[in-house]
């Protein structure tokens, strides 16, 4: 719950693994989908085909902007967006539990596409 940011199931399992802990793989992944389940975690999908997590505790819900070029991923809240949802939804008849809503791009950071593999 303390991982800052969006991560995947293996990033954490090698993160807990390099501070010597004995989890397994296994246990990780189902306590993930568990605390998703639960929505202590967010699912979320940058359409990079890997499921990434993030904390839901202490955060507003909010949308993401993803840099196809670094990778970077920006956070913002808009409350239209999530009006929008419900208001399609009811008038479509249909009980919506959850969207996914990416703006994918190139940010204005000026290292943007230097460092690929910097998260
Ligand atoms: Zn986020
Ligand atoms: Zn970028």
């Amino acid at each position: 719950m303390e991982y800052e940011g969006h991560f995947g199931a293996d990033e954490l399992y090698i993160k807990m693994k390099s501070s010597d802990s004995n989890i397994s793989r296994a246990t990780v992944y189902n306590t993930l989908e568990l605390l998703a389940q639960c929505e202590l975690l967010s699912k979320r999908n940058f359409g990079e085909n890997k499921t990434r997590y993030e904390s839901n505790v202490g955060k507003t819900s909010h949308d993401h902007l993803i840099c196809t070029n670094c990778g970077a991923i920006k956070e913002f809240s808009e409350p239209k967006i999530q009006k929008i949802v419900k208001e399609i939804s009811s008038e479509i008849g249909f009980d919506s539990t959850g969207y996914s809503f990416n703006i994918f791009g190139k940010c204005t950071n000026p290292n943007c596409g230097q460092n690929k593999n910097a998260k």
